[in-house]
């Protein structure tokens, strides 16, 4: 690529935001920041604590975590050559830094097992519409444990679903606390993928062989994508959502009746702890999820709102990533929640009220004024009010407009009388109503007085 040089920019050149990129602008952010602030104390609450992985990492990494034949790695990554040579992409996902970061770090030394979250931006290069960019934010969660000598038996088995029911638990936690509406889970196992035993493949891998040899009796009636998937990653194929496929697919093998003995037993009593937890779920044997490293537990979860674009998280269990990426012998369960869509949703069913606006007003009048609005500003933001302090005077009714515009719910009124006198004016701004109070009695009146959700009502721009 050659960089245009700066005087060959034509003067009005308007720049915009890269397509499938967005700037996110207040007041909508304080709906962000609320979101944001609710995952971390949910999450912290279960124990997880935070990690902030960088936004880039050898492409490698994502081949190797992610799968080299996912959509993901081979078509939507945004990846360039270092300085030195190296090939270095934008995450499309966290999962795969959370667990090199994990073998990094030395973390199977941690007290077991570790609890991590994230909020972050991550890159895809899909086609964007509503609910899908390309640069999206996705709030996630990864609980890893190490496997100690002698574990890994059946007994584990009945552990491992339990800390799935509870990472499930806790994204429902997260929702029901931000009151999101129509939230439905959706659960499935899709097996382990043991190597050969005694010359036969049992669980996924013999039900995958089935579903192939199902899929090419079928294969003139399928669409161009689900074909190259019959080699590819037959199991995507029933992620497919083309209407004429739908038939077909409902008559294809499920993965239910094949799974062994371990996963069947696995998977009852992770709908036994959900039960347990109250946690309500469907089970959709066609939930497979996009990414090669799940095994066994998959779940994902919709909400209102959204059209087809509607999946708000997606999650699933993945033993054997961080053996994958070089570590020992490692559990994993994890989820992701699209923030853009969580966001989506809460606006859709008006829960995401935003804004704030300001809590006082200070409308000061006459030059010698100013020091003592300064003053009564600091004091005010002191006691972690939202205050708007003009820059310059403003006479009574223009100032009064412009508190009303910022959305302020009161307005304190320093003139020559207020200074003289020592009893300072504070108008209400919802009824109209002025009362005088000593300077010292401001902060108390406003926080006693002002509604208590500051999240109602928008600003108005
Ligand atoms: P995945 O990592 O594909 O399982 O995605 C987890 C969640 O991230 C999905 O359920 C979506 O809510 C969200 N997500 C994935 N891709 C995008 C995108 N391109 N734009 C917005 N949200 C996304």
């Amino acid at each position: 690529m050659e960089w245009t040089e700066v005087s060959q920019v034509p003067q009005k050149k308007r720049f915009q935001a890269i397509k499938g990129t967005r700037d996110l602008l207040p007041p909508e952010t304080e709906l962000w920041n609320r979101v944001e602030t609710t995952a971390r104390e949910v999450f912290g609450t279960f124990g997880f604590g935070e990690i902030r992985p960088p936004i880039f990492e050898p492409t490698e990494l994502f081949a190797r975590a992610v799968g080299g034949d996912t959509d993901i790695v081979s078509k939507e990554m945004y990846s360039f050559e270092d300085r030195d040579d190296t090939s270095v992409s934008l995450r499309p996902e966290a999962t795969a830094s959370v667990c090199r970061a994990y073998i990094e770090h030395n973390m199977h030394a941690w007290t077991q097992p570790v609890k991590l979250y994230y909020i972050g931006p991550m890159f895809r290069r899909e086609r964007p519409q509503k609910g899908r960019y390309r640069q999206f934010y996705q709030i996630g969660a990864e609980v890893l444990e190490t496997l100690q000598q002698g574990q890994g038996g059946p007994k584990d088995l009945a552990k491992d679903a339990a800390v799935d029911a509870e990472v499930i638990e806790m994204v429902r936690t997260f929702f029901a606390r931000l009151e999101l509406q129509s939230v439905q889970l959706e659960i499935n196992s899709i097996g382990h993928s043991a190597p050969v035993v005694d010359g036969k493949s049992v669980c996924r891998r013999a039900y995958v062989e089935k579903l192939k040899a199902a899929l090419i009796e079928v294969k003139d009636q399928l669409g161009e994508d689900s074909q190259r998937r019959i080699d590819t990653n037959p199991l995507r194929v029933l992620d497919s959502k083309l209407e004429h496929e739908q038939p077909i697919i409902e008559r294809l093998p499920r993965i239910s009746d094949h799974l062994c003995d371990d996963c069947r037993k696995n998977f009852m009593e992770v709908k036994r702890q959900l039960d347990l937890r109250g946690v309500p779920y469907k089970e959709n044997w066609r939930l497979v999820r996009g990414l090669d490293y799940y095994m066994r537990t998959t779940f994902e979860i919709t909400a209102r709102g959204l059209g087809s674009q509607n999946a708000v998280c997606g999650g699933g269990r993945y033993d054997g990533l961080v053996e994958l990426l070089g570590g020992q012998a490692t559990k994993g369960i994890g989820f992701a929640i699209g923030e853009d869509r969580l966001i989506l949703s809460l606006q859709e069913a008006k829960k995401g009220g935003v804004a704030a606006g300001r809590d006082v007003y200070v409308a000061w009048m006459g030059e010698k004024a100013q020091e003592t609005a300064i003053k009564a500003a600091q004091a005010l933001r002191e006691a972690g009010l939202r205050v708007e302090l003009p820059p310059v005077e403003l006479k009574f009714g223009k100032a009064l407009g412009q508190a009303d515009k910022v959305g302020a719910k009161f307005a304190l009124i320093l003139g020559e009388d207020e200074l003289a006198s020592g009893q300072w004016t504070v108008k209400t701004l919802a009824d109209g109503t002025q009362e005088k109070m000593a300077a010292g009695e401001v902060v108390e009146f406003v926080k006693r007085k002002r509604p208590e959700k500051r999240n109602s009502g928008r600003v108005k721009q």
